[in-house]
């Protein structure tokens, strides 16, 4: 610790600055108007304390050697400080900007000042980095006569193959996407993540030897039990695929669909690919079911996309904003935070649930609509087309968890609705088929602590085994994974291995 009174003398943070919305919700760029070096970023950096036990690192799922590196940041010294971070991070420059930072909700400091900025730091550094060429492929000295297949280019996919590549095994990428990047390029969108960091990292992992087969289905394209038969080892990478439905009346109306399949679309009109399902929220009344991370995302694009109002509808009630007695320090609490989403405009209703859709004016006459005005301009369409959805508001109750309130059901004019209420587990159908692993109770593809699956030589990364999590979990569970492979194929291994896969956060975040 160079300055022991850094966090005495400066006692606030100090965020990246905001394009104004005004500006921002007409293009598909980063929200920031600033990122990299900032006049303020070494003197923030110094606030860390250096503290005996750095209770952040037991936050990172990828033991980031923080301390450290906001030192680094400190004496602007970018290139230790790129080495140290990519010891324990492929792809700082993702968590650097999405991740929600479960290390600064561990900072020591945080106990009684805003925490230390972690998540910058890691950012700047590796932008830094890249900008003074100090990231460079790293292809194995020598090669093994070993073969791996990474079946899924999400974080999980990807930090797998890239410390499978640099051990010396040969390592193909298989995604069923047009794209490389899985969640991260089809799911988080441009504005929050441009997917031309992933385009950049993706050059680099290719010069290292990872090579990439995009458009390809496995269990379609190529069997599984074909695709195991022409590897020494493979990893399953699929993602938590699966959302969760909700089956209430009305379901079957047209314009009502799951978040994945508008948010890929949007990116992919950024990038002049063809969309797939051509879902667009123009000039519509939007409704989103869920009110997690994916809801947030949905509601940036629909306001993009020029929706004539939005509404986010959250079952529970609105989150406080500090910590409450049953998530103390240093655990991961459910706190209220304003995504840069819903600084752009859009209704948040807590504490709500959703009874059934509407479609057609008898069903429309039939719902109590007392103290609403929502129904204002609501016109009901004969084609089978949702034109509303009828709500109502819940309290905590004593034999679930939530009662529905009498007399509070309303509609609201919806013609788009986004269902957002989570993921159930991987799309597992043909790898069940054709190569039957075992699946857990939740339908997850069930492993031993080394990520092993029931089927010898074949191994789970990401959230196909944990279920659907975060970027940070994802590249942890890559690392780990690649680790017991890299011991399976040869014996022994280097690599080194954050997690065991068993391992779970002090707390989870928000819901997505
Ligand atoms: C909308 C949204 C926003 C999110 N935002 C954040 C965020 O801000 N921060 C954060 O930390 N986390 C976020 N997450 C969660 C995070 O993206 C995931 O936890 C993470 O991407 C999981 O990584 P993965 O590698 O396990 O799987 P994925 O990223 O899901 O990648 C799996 C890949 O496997 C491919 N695949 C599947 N089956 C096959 C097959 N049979 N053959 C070939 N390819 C196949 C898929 O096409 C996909 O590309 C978000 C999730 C969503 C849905
Ligand atoms: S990856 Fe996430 S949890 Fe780990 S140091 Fe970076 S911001 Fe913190």
């Amino acid at each position: 610790m160079g300055d022991p009174r850094g966090f005495l003398k400066v006692r606030t943070r100090q965020e990246l600055a905001e394009r104004p919305v005004a500006e921002r919700i007409k293009d598909w760029l980063d929200v920031h108007a600033e990122s990299g070096l900032q006049p303020w970023t070494t003197e923030q950096a110094a606030r860390c304390m250096d503290c005996g036990t750095p209770f952040c690192m037991t936050g990172c799922p990828l033991g980031n050697i923080i301390p450290e590196f906001n030192d680094l940041v400190r004496q602007e010294k970018w290139e230790d400080a790129y080495n140290r971070l990519s010891t324990t991070n492929n792809f700082p420059e993702v968590t650097g900007r999405i991740c929600p930072a479960l290390c600064e909700q561990a900072c020591v400091l945080g106990i009684h000042q805003p925490p230390t900025m972690i998540k910058n730091d890691e950012c700047t550094i590796i932008d830094q980095a890249w900008d003074l060429d100090y990231v460079k492929p790293l292809p194995p000295q020598r090669l093994t006569d070993q073969t791996v297949a990474v079946v899924g280019s999400g974080p999980a996919g990807l930090a797998c193959a890239q410390q499978l590549t640099r051990a010396g095994h040969t390592v193909v990428v298989y995604e069923r996407d047009d794209a490389i990047g899985g969640l991260m390029r089809y799911g988080i969108p441009n504005f929050k993540l441009d997917k031309r960091l992933l385009d950049r990292r993706v050059k680099q992992m290719e010069a290292e030897g990872t090579r990439f087969r995009t458009g390809v289905e496995i269990g379609k394209d190529i069997s599984w039990d074909d695709l195991r038969s022409r590897y020494d080892a493979v990893v399953v990478a699929i993602g938590s695929t699966v959302p969760r439905d909700m089956k209430i009346p009305g379901r079957e109306l047209q314009g009502i669909h799951f978040a994945m399949e508008f948010l890929p679309d949007a990116t992919r009109r950024v990038y002049g690919v063809k969309p797939v399902h051509d879902i667009t929220a123009k000039d519509k009344h939007v409704v989103i079911i869920g009110g997690g991370d994916t809801g947030s995302d949905c509601l940036g694009t629909s306001i993009r996309q020029g929706a004539k109002d939005v509404t986010v509808l959250q079952i529970m009630p609105k989150e406080p904003s500090s910590r409450p007695d049953n998530q103390p320090w240093p655990t991961f609490a459910r706190l209220y935070q304003k995504t840069s989403s819903m600084e752009e405009g859009g209704t948040y209703v807590y504490s709500t649930d959703s009874v059934n859709f509407v479609g057609s004016e008898e069903e429309q006459a039939k719902v109590h609509v007392e103290n609403s005005t929502a129904t204002e301009g609501f016109v009901a369409d004969e084609n089978g087309h949702v034109t509303g959805l009828k709500v109502v508001d819940v309290a905590p109750g004593e034999n679930g968890p939530f009662t529905r309130q009498p007399g509070t059901e309303r509609i609201l004019p919806a013609d788009l609705v986004l269902i957002s209420v989570g993921f159930l587990h991987p799309d597992t159908t043909t790898l069940v088929d054709q190569l039957p692993v075992e699946l857990d109770g939740r339908g997850n593809v069930a492993r031993n602590d080394k990520f092993a699956t029931s089927q010898d030589g074949v191994f789970v990364a990401g959230d196909a085994g944990r279920g659907q999590s975060l970027v940070v979990w994802a590249i942890s569970e890559g690392r780990s994974c690649a680790a017991a492979v890299d011991e399976y194929l040869t014996g022994n291994t280097e690599l080194p291995a954050p997690i065991v896969a068993s391992q779970r956060p002090m707390a989870l975040p928000r819901t997505r």
